[in-house]
């Protein structure tokens, strides 16, 4: 569990020029990890980490986990745009999407992004949306209930995602006599994974594909994307992923596989969010309402607009109250936002210290998947993005929506008129 880098006294001079809610993120940090991840993997050929933009989708992240040499990898349009605008394109992009639009198609070859496809029908539909096939290509394979996926993913064969095996052989060959050069293998068969072998077994599975796909059509795959899925410890009786482990297991198969089969150099690539920024984010708010009915609730200024994951997944994420770290927890709250679900609850009977109205709560690893999977529901607006500096500085990197922003959309001017 990583402590919040600021002091209740720090934080609540913060809030003065940055109200409540926002989410701070750690650069340090999550420099200081991408340099440790980075550093684990370069036992593998020719290692490159892309950041999954969903993750943390903004461009100041981007543009730091760039300086560290991470790429990115995208799926959307959206995403292709913010790569653009930090200078991330060629093959420091990854274009890993599914039921893709011409268009996106089109930004992607623009910006000149590995594409990875998501089905074998979409050779034919990326030649008719862009003209022609890439040099280089990559399928994304699913491999179906051969191998379990984990709770969030669910179970590959019911996952819409990537070629079954006998798809993707036909892909190659298809991709090969239409002049495709340089082929890639990707896969992405868990989420939230903390257990190191389930990573290392994603590496064997593509190996023995690897050497499976040279057997049978004589084609070389130039590299493999193990996907994301890394997990960090949400919990506090939970460890963190051994980088080390999963890189050393990881070489010792591609020694045992990869080597023996005449294939070495395989590239190594993988595209993890999570791991990179989520422990290195807080979402800060403060307590505005007691209740007392069956249970007792704290109500914050904060909801499911600024952090699904609770409400979407489930999902534990630690709270932290400011200034009362070391206070026993007497009592047992409900945390809440004010959405009119009753699922926008960021914990669940869960043992606290005495929350006093005005106290800062932290709500622990918001870095990946926090802000980006906010909606505006009930109109609420999502909160803004902060940046502590290496140098203790604050910088305000998104600012917060407003109610200009949630109407820009309307035309009230309309409204006015319209009987
Ligand atoms: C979401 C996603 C990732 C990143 O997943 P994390 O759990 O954040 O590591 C990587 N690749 C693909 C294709 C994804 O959909």
């Amino acid at each position: 569990m990583n402590p919040f880098p600021l002091t209740r006294g720090q934080t609540e001079a913060l809030t003065r020029n940055h109200p409540t809610p926002f989410h701070l993120y750690d650069e340090a940090a999550i420099r200081a990890n991408a340099r440790r991840l980075i550093k684990a993997f370069s036992v593998l050929p020719d290692f490159r980490e892309y950041f999954a933009v969903k993750a943390t989708p903004n461009p100041f992240i981007l543009k730091i986990l760039a300086a560290e040499g991470c790429g990115a990898d995208c799926s959307s349009l959206a995403e292709l745009r913010l790569c653009e605008a930090v200078g991330l394109r060629g093959d420091r992009v990854m274009f890993t999407s599914n039921e893709t639009p011409d268009a996106e198609f089109r930004a992607a070859r623009e910006l000149g992004a590995i594409i990875n496809l998501d089905d074998v029908t979409h050779i034919d539909a990326l030649v008719a949306a862009t003209g022609s096939l890439p040099e280089t290509l990559c399928f994304r394979y699913n491999p179906g209930p051969l191998k379990a996926g984990n709770a969030i993913i669910g179970h590959p064969e019911e996952a819409k995602y990537g070629l079954t095996r006998d798809q993707l052989f036909d892909g190659y060959a298809k991709a090969r006599d239409l002049g495709a050069k340089k082929f890639g293998l990707h896969t992405m068969v868990v989420s939230n994974e903390l257990d190191e072998q389930y990573h290392v077994e994603t590496a064997r599975m593509l190996f023995e594909l690897v050497v499976e796909i040279h057997r049978r059509l004589g084609l070389r795959i130039s590299f493999i994307n193990t996907g994301g899925g890394i997990g960090i410890p949400y919990r506090p009786e939970q460890k963190a992923v051994d980088y080390d482990v999963v890189a050393r297991g990881a070489r010792k198969l591609y020694d045992e596989i990869v080597v023996p089969a005449g294939l070495d150099p395989l590239a190594y690539n993988m595209e993890c969010g999570r791991a990179i920024t989520g422990p290195h984010g807080w979402l800060v708010t403060r307590a505005l309402r007691r209740k007392e009915t069956y249970r007792s609730y704290i109500g914050v200024d904060a909801s499911m607009a600024n952090l699904m994951r609770p409400g979407m997944y489930g999902a534990y994420h630690h709270v932290t109250v400011l200034g009362k770290e070391n206070a026993p927890a007497t009592k047992t709250y409900d945390v809440v936002g004010s959405l009119c679900e009753n699922c926008d609850k960021f914990a669940i009977q869960r043992a606290l210290p005495e929350i006093a109205l005005g106290d800062l709560l932290v709500i622990h690893d918001t870095g990946a998947h926090g802000h980006a999977m906010g909606y505006n529901y009930n109109g609420k607006t999502r909160s803004a993005e902060l940046l502590l500096r290496p140098d203790g500085s604050v910088l305000q990197i998104r600012r917060a929506e407003t109610l200009d922003d949630l109407f820009a959309t309307l035309d009230l001017g309309a409204v006015a008129n319209f009987k």
